[in-house]
């Protein structure tokens, strides 16, 4: 398939998923996402993503505020069968173009169903309708097939393309239909993520001073689990020439953050973790609590050769010294302790216990938990805090944190 000579240049697209379900929330615009980072990928800017009910006005709204700023608007979902999927009707209003039948897609429609021996239902008719403007995109999976839709808006020549709301039918329609049918401007991205831990946002925002006012490169900070991440983005027209205009401002943040940076791109802390003492010839032993057993499994699907594992406990009786404890010495001591007894249980070279959630009284509450790392060159403890009381997200912190911990403990005793 080829574009066009006169296909208008896609520069700024945006996304628009119809539903009513993803206003009310019990689905989440996934659609939205593999859109947005498809487009981006070749280089389109998507300024804008909308989400709207199953409402003919609102649609046909949403639609027009699109249309005028953007050359391509990408829906998704509404093309079902029943009265409440408006997509089709929306954009016939808009364009201003009646929908009638088309014999072709309406056989293809009836053979699909007589290939699952069941007769069409009539109300699926509206699935075969098309506008003069619209050339239909195939759907082998399943009935509704999408519509590429071309006309001039106030001059302007625009596209809206329709996809159906089934990621299994939408991902290979944008995949082989859509993408292949656009021009696209094939800009090239560059982009490299620091990832840092130990710091918040606002910090982080503080030692990147005003790098992350400009826009070609851009600098951009999320705060997401594993930590504070910090994106470098470059756009140009190749892919050499966006290295060489990022790399520079990502050195330069590096710099800036080093103190702070665990990782980078798509690095976990698990893989490093396993990778260092893979490094170090070690093994680890694992001792948790808080953590439930996640410590291990997440260290597990870091390391499927168990090279690097040499066995975790995870145990919920509370030793009598952690009881009797009244000074968080003799807490520490006591975890200490148990990080030695895997240790030597297990034959391991190094270990890791976790300790049980402590609520902190008082002012600000939150939970506090120990975390003891023994390895060849001795023993680290640390008590870490942690805001909130419950949750299944507490014991992933954990996790994360303790995982820090052996980072920095395995990088310190190379
Ligand atoms: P529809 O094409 O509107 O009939 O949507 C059919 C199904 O696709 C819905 O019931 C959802 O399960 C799924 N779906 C629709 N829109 C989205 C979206 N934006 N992201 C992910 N799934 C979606
Ligand atoms: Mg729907």
């Amino acid at each position: 398939m080829t574009t066009s000579p006169d296909a208008p240049l896609i520069r700024r697209a945006e996304i628009l998923a119809i539903g009513t379900e993803l206003l009310l929330g019990e689905t989440v615009d996934t659609n939205g996402a593999r859109i947005a980072a498809r487009l981006a990928e070749h280089g389109v800017d998507v300024y804008w993503s909308m989400r709207v009910g199953d409402n003919l006005t609102r649609i046909v709204e949403a639609l027009e505020v699109g249309l005028a700023r953007s050359d391509l608007i990408v829906t998704s979902g509404g093309l079902g069968p029943t009265d409440d999927d408006l997509t089709r009707e929306a954009i016939a209003e808009l364009v201003g173009e009646t929908p009638h039948v088309d014999p072709e897609l309406e056989g293809a429609l009836r053979a699909f169903f007589e290939r699952l021996g069941r007769t069409m239902p009539e109300r699926n008719v509206k699935q075969a309708w098309t506008i003069p403007s619209c050339t239909p995109l195939d759907n082998p999976n399943g009935t509704a097939p999408g519509w590429f839709v071309r006309f001039s808006y106030k001059g302007s020549p625009r596209i809206i393309a329709a996809l159906p709301g089934p990621p299994r039918e939408l991902h290979p329609m944008l995949e082989e239909q859509l993408l292949p049918r656009l021009a696209l401007p094939d800009a090239h991205l560059w982009t490299r993520t620091w990832k840092t831990s130990g710091i918040g946002e606002s910090h982080v925002a503080d030692l990147l001073g005003d790098v992350t006012l400009q826009s070609n490169p851009s600098v951009a900070t999320y705060a997401r689990e594993d930590g504070v991440h910090v994106r470098i983005a470059a756009k140009a027209e190749d892919a050499a020439q966006a290295e060489v205009l990022g790399r520079p401002m990502a050195d330069r943040v590096f710099e800036l953050l080093e103190a702070h940076v665990w990782g980078r791109d798509d690095e976990d802390l698990a893989s490093l973790v396993i990778a260092s003492l893979q490094r170090a010839g070690a093994r680890l032993a694992v001792a948790e609590r808080a953590s439930a057993g996640r410590l291990a499994m997440t260290l597990a699907a870091a390391d499927p050769e168990r090279g690097a594992l040499a066995g975790s406990v995870v145990g919920w009786r509370v030793d009598a010294r952690d009881v009797l404890a009244s000074s968080s010495d003799a807490r520490l001591d006591s975890l200490t302790d148990v990080a030695d007894e895997v240790k030597t249980f297990f034959a391991a070279d190094a270990a890791i216990a976790v300790g049980e959630l402590r609520p902190v009284d008082g002012e600000g509450g939150g939970v506090q938990v120990d975390v003891a790392v023994r390895d060849a060159s001795g023993v680290s403890t640390e008590t870490l805090s942690l805001p909130g009381r419950s949750g299944p997200w507490l014991r992933d912190r954990v996790v994360l944190l303790a995982l820090d911990l052996l980072r920095r403990r395995l990088r310190d005793s190379r």
